[in-house]
């Protein structure tokens, strides 16, 4: 059996899961009924920031412990975690943990330096997001920790063809009722991104033996853009707005290319909604695997999000850089049973990067020079130091620069630096020398700092931290045809 020093971990990112609809009790029991019950014996934290605004640099930070700029994998850097600075996966491994991670995002790639440290690492395809294919058995990619590589795609040839589908929203969604019905004409399941990832952890779980302790990490991407109707049954007609661009984004927004309407918003809100069911569900058979092996009740289980997701709210559409609340605000559900408060609500400011400081404590081991905090260690006296955030612009090759006119992708292109204590949210622009202070509704934090005398040196270090477009990686190349074929660049 695995002991009470070395138990098991697993830790899911519900990625765009944002903390709005799971602050509000009857909203979340109404469309996660089983998160909400796993919530109700965990801590449930309401004031978690996430580090930066999108997948690479906040992944980055939960496996480090450590602020984008100090990790320095964003977008005026590296896209490369640099293989000196430790992860958390690595570390439980060298301690005798079998490490395992399953992301429907493809960013968790070697590519990007991010599944180092697992013993068997998956991640998704590009398309999984728009064909959704319910019977997947096997990740699109995987490697093992020998080096061995094995990767189940569509063929080269027929990418083209799929790529010009997903162009036109009407085709993708009969493809993705086609492809529903063939595959599983009985259940009519909704489909789901990356369905893989249960049968693969279900394997690999199932393989271990009983004294060999755990760390698992998934990435769930069902609340990711684009959304396309879930249940065909009820012959919704199909919400997805026309658009030219691979990606229903702020960039096709931004370039003209394509306008959300009033309607294409609510059904927005709508479709997400259905995913976070559908997530629910998700999270119930991972937590239902670790019951059926005897882990779940004693295990490690956290519970949150890479960035949160705007729709419409303050004008903002899904996630990019922007420091807005719906973007930044993420949901965090940790059910420790050897912690001193085993569960409730906890209102302090809590940072994506002290989840790593918090696991490492919990088998032995101090994190040093990590910019993250053991959350064991601020539960009860409150938080001593900011939270932050970095909106890190764009890539100098993004599609929005050739899309736009100069103005409006420098609009988007301003670096930013956040911070939140007690009641107050500062957001510094270095390039500009502007400093924006926000007044926050009551937080409901134990408070007790001057949040001026704290926060502002606090931000001025982030940003003598932050440094701008150095140390760019050989594997720039490889990052960027990734990018390009996820529609960021
Ligand atoms: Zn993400």
């Amino acid at each position: 059996m695995t002991s009470p020093e070395r138990p098991d971990i697993v830790l899911i990112v519900l990625d765009c899961v944002r903390a709005r609809e799971i602050a509000d009790a009857e909203t979340f029991s109404a469309l996660m009924p089983f998160l909400h019950r796993l919530a109700g014996e965990s801590l449930n934290f309401t004031n978690v920031v996430s580090p930066s605004p999108w997948t690479i640099p906040s992944h980055a930070s939960l496996f480090t412990g450590l602020y984008p700029w100090s990790h320095k994998v964003h977008l005026k850097a590296t896209l490369k975690l640099n293989p000196r600075i430790p992860t958390i996966a690595g570390i439980l491994r060298a301690r005798g943990y079998k490490t395992f991670s399953a992301s429907a995002n493809g960013f968790v790639c070697p590519d990007v330096g991010l599944t180092r440290g697992f013993t068997d690492s998956h991640w998704g395809a590009w398309w999984e997001k728009y064909l959704k294919i319910p019977i997947l058995k096997r990740a699109p990619h995987t490697e093992h920790r020998d080096g061995s590589y094995r990767a189940i795609g569509i063929p080269k040839s027929l990418e083209p063809l799929l790529a010009a589908t997903l162009r036109h929203p009407s085709s993708l969604n009969y493809l993705n009722w086609v492809v529903s019905r063939v595959a599983d004409v009985e259940q009519s399941r909704a489909p789901v991104v990356s369905s893989w990832i249960e049968p693969e952890f279900r394997t690999w779980l199932h393989a271990r033996s009983q004294d060999e302790p755990i760390f698992a990490f998934f990435n769930f991407m069902d609340a990711h853009e684009p959304y396309v109707p879930g249940d065909f049954g009820r012959n919704r007609e199909p919400l997805a707005p026309d658009h030219r661009l691979p990606r229903m984004d702020k960039s096709g927004q931004m370039a003209g290319l394509w306008t959300p309407t009033e309607e294409d918003v609510r059904g927005f809100t709508v479709l997400y909604r259905e995913t976070l069911s559908r997530l629910d569900s998700r999270v119930r058979l991972i937590w239902e695997e670790l019951e059926s092996c005897g882990r779940a009740e004693r295990a490690v289980f956290a519970v949150t999000s890479d960035h949160g997701q705007s729709l419409g709210e303050d004008g903002v559409l899904f996630h990019a850089q922007v420091s807005d609340e719906s973007v930044l605000r993420v949901p965090l559900i940790l059910r420790d049973p050897t912690l001193p408060i085993k569960a409730g609500v906890v209102r302090e400011w809590v940072s994506l990067v002290d989840l790593a400081p918090t696991f490492l404590r919990r088998v032995g081991i101090e994190g040093t020079d990590l910019d993250g905090l053991a959350i064991q260690d601020f539960l009860e006296g409150g938080r001593p130091v900011p939270v932050g955030s970095l909106g890190d612009g764009l890539h100098p090759r993004d599609v929005v620069w050739k899309l736009t006119s100069k103005g409006q992708a420098s609009s988007w292109n301003q670096v930013w630096l956040a911070a939140y204590m007690g009641n107050k949210k500062l957001v510094y622009y270095p390039e500009a020398g502007k400093l924006i202070d926000e007044q926050l509704p009551d937080q409901g934090t134990a408070g007790g700092h001057d949040p001026d005398s704290v926060a502002l040196p606090w931000i001025r270090m982030a940003s003598n931290q932050f440094a701008y477009r150095e140390g760019r990686s050989e594997d720039d190349q490889a990052i960027t045809a990734r990018l390009k074929s996820w529609g960021y660049v």
